[in-house]
């Protein structure tokens, strides 16, 4: 029998994936801090809208990029919440989460054997995206001493002639890290230089405790840039797997035929979620971010009273910490956290090539769990960190 492609053969899984793993076989309690994803269930209008539209029979295909009606919904809200942007639903693409708009942007987008500049850190997708399109990942560092912001004196060192896309996550999974409006015109002017794509995952847009989300589109004057983001985290619906693709109308036109390819279309059911969540109110967002930043606030506290350097993160759902002074890879740190003292966190290498010494702890649970959960993370660094000395 012939064997599976390479590329798939060689496919890591994700780091988190295994920890959780690991922790879900142990006969004890474990404080999960390793998955991202808000711990709050889906907006009761919203669910309530879903269950009207199945019984009023929304339960057949739509078109490829999604209902007009959706897609002009979703183009109303982007240019009610931001400036800067003129989009209509031909700009709109309606898309499983998040993931599969990023999928498609780089299938459509990134020549074969071509390059596409990844951030170290950054969710393990993209990578294995690139690599699904045939072409290869370029890592530019989001350095701690830089806040986890790009330098873009860091992308000009690597950048080569056969690079077709940056790719940028503002706010950051897993840095915490918000973008400044001068990263982002530097950004822009970068790509410009070298004629690349930017393609922006901004799933976290709303997820921002501290400074302003600025779209890196709402700078864009020759349709260079490729939006997406999802509900997944805005209205806690990552199972309900609808997001959506924003760009230039002839993008969008290319990106549909791998719609009618691989999906035919995101589910009827959940564009009519869709529809309910952002006509509806939006107090349920501004209720998950002061509950977060409550949970961030108490973190701050225990990693700062045991002495813990940190970047205190300003959106998205994790504290990324340095463990260097540990002297242990972020794999090993995490399963003897996981067995000495029952708290499940993701292992920094999942990330990037560089980011072997870090730790990702999500915050997005109840208060007094991970509460327990970062101070016996805390305890066990410290004790980690002493034994080398
Ligand atoms: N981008 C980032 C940075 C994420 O963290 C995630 C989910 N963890 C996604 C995209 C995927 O989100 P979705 O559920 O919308 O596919």
């Amino acid at each position: 029998m012939k064997e599976v492609v390479e590329r798939v053969k060689n496919m890591e899984r994700s780091g988190i994936r295994a920890i959780l793993n690991i922790a879900n076989s142990m006969d004890v309690d474990i404080l999960h801090l390793e998955i991202g994803q808000p711990h709050y269930p889906t907006p009761q209008h919203i669910v309530n809208a879903a269950v009207e539209a199945t019984k009023e029979g929304y339960i057949r295909y739509t078109m490829n990029e999604g209902r007009i009606e959706t897609r002009k919904i979703v183009a109303d809200k982007i240019n009610n919440d931001y400036s800067g942007f003129d989009v209509n639903e031909n700009n709109i693409l309606l898309s499983i989460g998040a993931v599969y708009g990023l999928a498609v942007a780089i299938l459509s987008l990134v020549e074969p054997h071509h390059k596409v500049l990844l951030p170290d850190p950054s969710w393990p997708n993209y990578k294995l995206q690139t690599i699904m399109a045939n072409a290869d990942p370029l890592y530019y560092p989001l350095q701690e001493k830089n806040n986890f912001r790009p330098d873009v004196k860091d992308l000009e060192k690597i950048v080569t002639k056969d690079t077709d896309m940056l790719v940028i996550n503002n706010p950051g999974n897993p840095t915490g890290a918000v973008f400044t409006k001068k990263d982002i015109e530097e950004l822009i002017e970068f790509a410009k230089k070298h004629d690349l794509y930017i393609l922006s995952d901004e799933v976290y847009e709303k997820v921002i405790y501290e400074g302003k989300h600025i779209p890196i589109a709402s700078f864009d004057k020759d349709g260079r840039v490729i939006t997406v983001s999802s509900l997944s985290k805005t209205y806690s619906m990552t199972g309900w797997r609808i997001g959506y693709v924003v760009a230039d109308e002839k993008l969008c036109q290319q990106f549909v035929k791998l719609s009618e390819t691989f999906i035919s279309c995101p589910p009827y059911i959940s564009q009519k979620a869709l529809e309910a969540a952002f006509l509806g109110p939006q107090d349920f967002t501004h209720e998950m971010v002061s509950y977060y930043r409550r949970n961030i606030d108490v973190g701050v506290k225990i990693l700062s009273d045991a002495g813990i350097s940190f970047v205190k993160p300003n959106g998205a759902l994790y504290f990324f910490i340095n463990i260097s002074k540990t002297g242990m890879d972020s794999n090993a740190f995490a399963l003897e956290l996981l067995n000495e003292k029952h708290v499940s966190v993701g292992p920094g290498n999942t990330f990037g090539p560089s980011s072997n010494k870090f730790v990702r702890l999500s915050f997005s649970t109840e208060f007094e769990l991970f509460k327990k959960g970062i101070e016996r993370f805390a305890e066990f660094l410290v004790e980690k960190e002493k034994l080398r000395r």
